[in-house]
């Protein structure tokens, strides 16, 4: 267990607990300072540095470690914390920032975040299938979470406001499985303040726009250098809702409840794992995902009802190769919510079961008017 000496707040936190409005985790976490913040284990080896399950004082949190080399990444994931209006159960909760003595007489940059116990979603995936109910909640979570993201809050009445934010980094090992079995996003390393749509961000090259991510999660359009710079905001969202659509898929492949019944839940597998591998090159993913336009494919083993109709909508309008044609996250969102009610309705109703036999046509109201 390492003990770090250094007696300086965190800088994110104020002295006095009462200035925080992020609501009730920060404003009730007591004991800033950062000699009270034991290391326990590493949690999670990141591109850019190490992250570790830790306590501060009592209190268990999650401590993201930069070496001083990848300094930029820890400004700007710290400044998107920082931003107003962050505080969202589909996000973690930011508790503060401190520059400390690394090893070799180097510096490390350290951020402060909530601990999310069951680790990343993709890891999850692996191990356990997840019932419908589960699925709902954890599908819904992701989509609020981007869509906070993605939402500008104008001047409040305090005079706060947040900038659309884009992630550009969403996969399954940055979405973490919280205790209620709800997720929340995480990551924000790559992710991009958007302020105002024309023209974008100066500070922003073309390059940057088109060159991040993790590269089985790019959009055809980043995958081709073909990003539509005249609205920045518009294309930055729409490549992020793009990966959800993969992400969906990928919680919807391990969702034992959206299988007809005797089918056993297929193993885990990564978004286009079967159709290219665990490593694919650029090239590849160019090719399978720009010129063939090529998706996951959605088992042909789910159940075939209205509600498995609409999911299975949803991840389709979410990876569309026409960028613009895609669904905005909030749009996600809603749709998302819709799912258990029809769900409900239809187990209410028997109509679960539909499609165990897909030459049985259910008298829907459709059929009925045609029938007219
Ligand atoms: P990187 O930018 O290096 O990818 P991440 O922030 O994605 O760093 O963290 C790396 C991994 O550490 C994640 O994929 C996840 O498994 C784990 N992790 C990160 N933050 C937390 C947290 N708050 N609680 C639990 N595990 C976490
Ligand atoms: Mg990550
Ligand atoms: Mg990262």
């Amino acid at each position: 267990i390492h003990v770090i000496r250094k007696k300086t707040a965190l800088s994110g936190l104020p002295d006095d607990p009462s200035a925080m409005e992020n609501g009730s985790e920060t404003s009730s976490f007591i004991g800033y300072s950062a000699e009270h913040l034991k290391l326990i284990e590493v949690i999670g080896q990141g591109r850019y540095g190490s992250v570790w399950h830790a306590t501060l004082r009592e209190r268990e949190v999650a401590v993201k470690i930069f070496p001083n080399h990848y300094r930029n990444f820890f400004i700007n994931e710290r400044d998107i914390y920082s931003l107003p209006f962050m505080d969202h159960p589909a996000l973690l909760t930011y508790f503060g920032c401190d520059e400390r003595p690394g090893p070799e007489g180097g510096t490390e940059l350290i951020l402060v975040l909530s601990y999310a116990p069951l680790g990343c979603l993709q890891d999850y995936l692996r191990k356990s299938t997840v019932d419908w109910s589960t699925f709902c909640r954890m599908s819904s979570a992701i989509a609020s979470g981007l869509a906070h993201l993605h939402t500008e809050f104008s001047k409040s009445e305090k005079g706060r406001s947040k900038p659309c934010v884009s992630h550009r980094d969403l996969n399954t090992r940055n979405i973490l499985v919280k205790p209620d079995l709800s997720c929340c996003i995480c990551d924000l390393g790559l992710a991009m303040k958007i302020c105002g749509s024309a023209g974008g961000n100066e500070k922003t090259g073309t390059k940057s726009l088109n060159d991040v991510g993790t590269l089985r999660y790019m959009a055809p359009e980043v995958l081709e250098g073909a990003v539509n710079l005249r609205d920045c905001e518009s294309s930055l969202k729409q490549i992020d809702v793009y990966a959800l659509g993969l992400v969906l898929w990928e919680l919807g492949s391990r969702c034992s409840d959206l299988y007809l019944t005797g089918v056993e839940t297929p193993q885990y597998k990564l978004p286009f794992e079967l159709e290219i591998g665990l490593r694919p090159s650029f090239e590849d993913m160019q090719v399978l995902v720009s010129r063939r336009k090529s998706r996951p494919l959605l088992p042909d083993k789910w159940r075939e009802n209205q509600c498995v109709h609409l999911l299975r909508e949803t991840i389709e309008d979410c990876w569309d190769q026409d960028a613009e044609a895609r669904l905005t996250a909030l749009c996600v969102e809603e749709r998302l919510k819709e799912l258990p009610i029809i769900w409900e309705r239809l187990k209410g109703g028997n109509l679960l079961h539909t499609g165990v036999s897909p030459t049985v046509n259910l008298p829907t109201q459709t059929a009925t008017i045609n029938n007219n």
